[in-house]
């Protein structure tokens, strides 16, 4: 039989280079990889032998590695479950998932490329070119007889032929480049490297790995294989053990051979269920947002589902909501089927009752390090606070819990955010509701008309602008700590006190009275755009802004919904004018003066343009309002 050559996928032509010419200053890990991915091919094994029993060795399931100095070559090699022809095409000649393609075009672009996000994207295999000049994969699936031989030697292309293994399972033979201490390569066919690799990276892969190493023994000319007696891995279960037990490296440790990702974890929480249903878990939060955080399709690696040890599935969904995606870990369950289905977890009132346990404890860890290290918890809240606040929108969530983790920005201090309760206690005794804002930026709330009444009241107000928080503040969320949330740029906002207000009532009276049909003939020249004109309680020193109608949606979310292709009814803003300023009063003079007066229609769509600007939004039409604008200049001038 004749080998067939195939031209590799344009993306891993670009992988294989980046490997070639090494991204990672640490080569070592290739051999985790292919460890893990010897690891993951065992577990599927072992999970299909459930109900295919014939497809089980009769030797022990296990993983070997060989190594030959003088040959400089390193076989790794697995009885696990194995690939068809059409598999190795598929798994080590495409790569399908999205994030990883993402990621690759990320590379491209940034100078400066964090080779700790490689893992997340399960480019694991190719990894064994910064190792290796040449790599060939020997593969035969469970349950077949043909064996498929794949060969590359990194360039643009692979071969496949027909061969023969005498059982399933995979090997993978590198030959390897020479040891290169300045490069980071070591030399990966000495006994003692391998070792050393292997208990810092995996050991707790629970399968032996076994290490056959080609020797001379004294006296001997030609060097003979030599299987060293003892597993290299210790196989403990580090969720097993309890927690006094185990070291802060050996979590770290775990954390990255769980997910492939080499930057320490932020937080873990182990935890134990017991009474009806008994279970454990370990998870993690990150330090770092991954690239496929918003991909939820995508996302992979999240929680594992284990029964009594056996690893039944990788991204238990089930086990964790949605805006808890982030979470990693493991959980291993005592009282579930061992065969137990992605579907019948969804109805399984212990898988039910294991994620209230596992939301409960998260959400308590995270409080808990908002109160000891807030400024540790910052910067989780910093990758993860979009998504954590994606809680806050189903109904039947508990949100205080959430709420309570909400950190924003607000008009009190720059650069600082607060959270809820700090606002609470902030407040003043008069002050009913947590003010708040939202918008596209930090930048273009603080700048906005809407504020000025609360500034000039030392009010503080939380500015929120994350995609999210226009759909779960549009919602009505519950009440914190008593106090309602009450948007400033919505509805009629009154922040006089009683005095005040009898003061300002007459007042107010005798202005509307006054401006009553200047705001009609200004009503008139903007009424496409705007559903009323009104004075305003809000404005200080702006001449104008909108405000959205009590029960309207945001300008923000209507657009968010627009681009996610809903049908929105459209709906125009309030058009507030402010009776105290200059141009009102002027207007108010020329009006009475001549209320046919050209001017007063001009600056009716000029007062509406600058509130659409100061708003952050966009004018229909910026080359009218230039025109317009640039008329004015002129005639100042
Ligand atoms: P990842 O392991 O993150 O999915 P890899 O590029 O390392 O990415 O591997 C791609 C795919 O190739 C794996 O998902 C798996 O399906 C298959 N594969 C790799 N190594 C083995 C192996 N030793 N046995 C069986 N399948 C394997």
């Amino acid at each position: 039989m004749t080998a067939e050559t195939h031209e590799f996928q344009a993306e891993i032509k670009k992988l294989l280079d980046l490997m070639v010419h090494s991204l990672y200053s640490n080569k070592d890990v290739f051999l985790r990889e292919l460890i893990s991915n010897a690891s993951d091919a065992l577990d599927r094994l072992r999970f299909e032998g459930l109900t295919q029993s014939e497809w089980l060795p009769d030797e022990e399931l296990r993983i070997r590695i060989a190594a030959d100095p003088d040959e400089r070559t390193l076989v790794i090699e697995d009885n696990g479950i194995g690939m068809t022809r059409d598999e190795l095409v598929e798994n080590l000649g495409t790569i399908a998932r999205s994030g990883t393609l993402e990621f690759l075009r990320n590379i491209e672009q940034s100078s400066e490329s964090s080779p700790e996000l490689i893992g997340q994207f399960g480019v694991g295999f190719y990894s064994s070119f910064m190792a290796a000049e040449q790599v060939s994969v020997l593969s035969r699936r469970a349950g077949e007889d043909a064996a498929t031989l794949w060969k590359t030697d990194g360039g643009g292309e692979y071969t496949l032929e027909a061969d023969k293994r005498d059982a399933p399972g995979t090997t993978i033979t590198l030959h390897l480049k020479p040891a290169d201490s300045d490069d980071g390569v070591a030399d990966y066919a000495d006994e003692w490297t391998l070792r050393q690799i292997v208990t810092r990276y995996s050991d707790f892969v629970s399968y032996p790995i076994r290490l056959t190493v080609m020797k001379k023994e004294e006296g001997d000319d030609i060097a003979k294989a030599v299987e060293i007696e003892e597993p290299l891995n210790s196989m403990k279960a580090i969720w097993t053990r309890p927690a006094s037990d185990v070291s802060d490296q050996e979590y770290k440790e775990f954390y990255s051979h769980i997910t492939h990702d080499h930057e320490d974890p932020l937080l873990h929480v182990a935890t134990a269920m017991e009474g009806n249903f008994e279970a454990r878990a370990l998870l993690y939060l990150p330090s770092r947002a991954p690239m496929d955080l918003y991909h939820r399709e995508m996302a992979h690696r999240g929680i594992q589902l284990y029964v009594r040890r056996v690893f039944i599935m990788d991204e238990c969904r089930d086990l964790m909501p949605e805006y808890l995606r982030f979470v990693k870990g493991v959980v291993d369950a005592e009282d579930l089927s061992l065969n137990v289905s992605r579907e019948m977890l969804q109805k399984d009132r212990q898988i039910q009752a294991i994620r209230k346990h596992l939301v409960k404890k998260v959400l308590e860890s995270l409080k808990a390090l908002k109160k000891e290290d807030e400024e540790k918890y910052l910067a989780f809240w910093a990758q993860f606070g979009p998504v954590l606040k994606e809680g806050l929108l189903p109904f039947d969530e508990k949100k205080e819990r959430i709420l309570d983790l909400v950190y924003a920005s607000s008009t009190r201090e720059e650069s600082a955010l607060t959270s809820l309760d700090a606002y609470v206690e902030r407040m003043g005794e008069d002050q009913e509701a947590i003010y708040y804002m939202t918008g596209p930026s930090r930048e273009v709330l603080v700048g906005s008309p809407h504020l000025e009444a609360f500034a000039d009241k030392g009010l503080e107000v939380l500015l929120f602008s994350d995609p999210v928080d226009e759909v779960w503040l549009e919602q009505m969320p519950p009440d914190f700590q008593g106090k309602k949330f009450q948007s400033v740029g919505r509805g009629e906002i009154d922040l006089a006190s009683k005095e005040e207000k009898e003061g300002e009532e007459s007042e107010r009276d005798q202005e509307t009275e006054a401006y009553k049909d200047l705001i009609q003939c200004i009503g008139n020249a903007v009424q496409n755009d705007v559903k009323e004109v009104r004075l305003s309680n809000r404005l200080k020193q702006s001449p104008s802004c909108l405000v959205v109608d009590e029960g309207d949606l945001s300008p923000q979310l209507e657009a968010m919904l627009r681009q996610a292709g809903q049908e929105v009814p459209e709906r125009k803003p309030i058009l507030e004018l402010n009776p105290e300023h200059a141009i009102l009063k002027s207007l108010q003079v020329i009006f009475e003066k001549d209320g046919t007066d050209a001017r007063l229609a001009e600056y009716a769509q000029l007062l509406f343009g600058q509130a659409v600007l100061a708003g952050g939004g966009q004018l229909a039409d910026p080359a009218a309002f230039t025109r317009r604008l640039s008329g004015l200049m002129e005639k100042a001038l």
